[in-house]
């Protein structure tokens, strides 16, 4: 937009509108305080009005599933993205706006026989969230089919397709994450249109590894596997309370590795050590953190009943909002499961999720 046809207060910015909103109704963990403002956007032209008018600090908000924000008031505005269209080409080549919801947009190419995102069913939040921490699942990340992403450059204001390779995609990671350096507004997926998945890479599904599967079928038992574990948001089952997985997978070196599995043995017996995931990175080793968090002492559920934030009783690397929590138990029982796995095995865990107003 040029200068002279921007608006010059948030209230004639076409496709805005200003919503007295908190973070506890933002976030699926269902948790923190209120911004000074939240600002809805339902196009991106509004994205970029939002962006060049607020006075101070904001945070773009997609569906909220990735974030631990403080209780009480917060000096920021919330620019919630709501600018959804989704064009899907008979070549493949999908465009979702940012706004849109994420499994809705894997659905829509499931349904036209796209494949190359089936393992990323069921994932929460919003499509052009996807690059910020490269999303993955099932063997699968958002860098196998991320041709290129449409961003609003917070410093200097322009607006431009940027190839993928500029974001450093990596696990869980990308130069978005944690800098606020600008926003995505859309983002362009290149699929593969045979009616059959990528490369299947994930033991936990059927089939063969690199085995291709008809994509709807592997869709289904991505959800099912992900139901299972509570990693689908389903608003009656407080399990899914979640940011899902709260930590990252460790990466370390390899002298690291073996001495968890020898403490482990020690603890635990040859067998159980025996059946410690490790997968290879690069030079390093990458530990899941679950079996991590087990190992250490926490069983899924704990602290147990009448807590109001608990682990998954589906699964120990969700944290959880039993209801009445507030950020400050959430974040405390992360602090108790970090020393835990601190002090048993020396492996530092880092947060997966994006933290406002409050650190671990
Ligand atoms: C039950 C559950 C299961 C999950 N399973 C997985 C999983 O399997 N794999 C996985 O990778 N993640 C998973 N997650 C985490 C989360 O769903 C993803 O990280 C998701 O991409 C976050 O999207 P969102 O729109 O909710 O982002 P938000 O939580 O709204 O935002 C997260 C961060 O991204 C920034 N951001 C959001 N949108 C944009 C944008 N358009 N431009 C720039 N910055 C932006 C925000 O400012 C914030 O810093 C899970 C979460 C839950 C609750």
């Amino acid at each position: 937009m040029s200068d002279s046809l921007m608006p010059h207060s948030l209230a004639d910015v076409p496709g805005l509108r200003v919503d007295p909103v908190s973070f506890a109704e933002l976030t699926t963990l269902r948790l923190g305080g209120t911004p000074r403002l939240g600002v809805r956007c339902a196009t991106q032209e509004a994205i970029v009005a939002a962006c060049s008018l607020i006075d101070g600090p904001f945070l773009v908000v997609g569906g909220g599933s990735n974030l631990v924000v403080a209780e009480g008031s917060l000096d920021l505005t919330a620019v919630i993205l709501e600018n959804s269209s989704v064009t899907f080409g008979s070549d493949g080549l999908v465009r979702a706006e940012a706004g849109a919801v994420w499994d809705d947009v894997v659905a829509g190419a499931v349904e036209r026989g796209l494949g190359g995102i089936e393992c990323l069913s069921g994932i929460p939040g919003s499509a052009g969230a996807t690059p910020v921490q490269n999303v993955g699942a099932y063997g699968a990340e958002i860098s196998d089919v991320l041709t290129q992403v449409k961003l609003y450059d917070r410093e200097t204001g322009s607006v431009s397709w940027e190839p993928a390779s500029s974001l450093e995609l990596a696990y869980r990671y990308s130069n978005l994450k944690f800098t606020q350096r600008a926003v995505v507004l859309e983002i362009e997926l290149q699929l593969t249109t045979d009616g059959l998945s990528r490369p299947l890479r994930f033991g936990q599904l059927a089939g063969e590894a690199g085995e291709r599967r008809p994509v709807a079928e592997v869709r289904s038992e991505v959800l099912a596997l992900r139901r299972g574990k509570g990693m689908v948001l389903e608003p009656e089952d407080h399990d899914t309370w979640s940011a899902g997985s709260f930590f990252t997978n460790p990466i370390v070196p390899s002298a690291v590795a073996d001495a968890v599995r020898a403490r482990v043995a020690e603890e635990r017996g040859k067998e159980d050590a025996a059946r410690m995931p490790a997968w290879p990175a690069g030079d390093e080793v990458k530990l899941s953190a679950a079996w991590l968090i087990e190992r250490a002492g926490f069983p899924r559920g704990y602290p147990g009943e009448g807590a109001p934030a608990r682990l998954s009783t589906k699964h120990t690397l969700a944290l959880t909002n039993r209801g009445s929590a507030t950020a400050d138990d959430l974040i405390a029982l992360a602090r108790d499961i970090r020393a835990g796995v601190l002090s048993a095995f020396d492996v530092t865990l880092e947060p997966e999720p994006v933290w406002v107003g409050a650190s671990i």
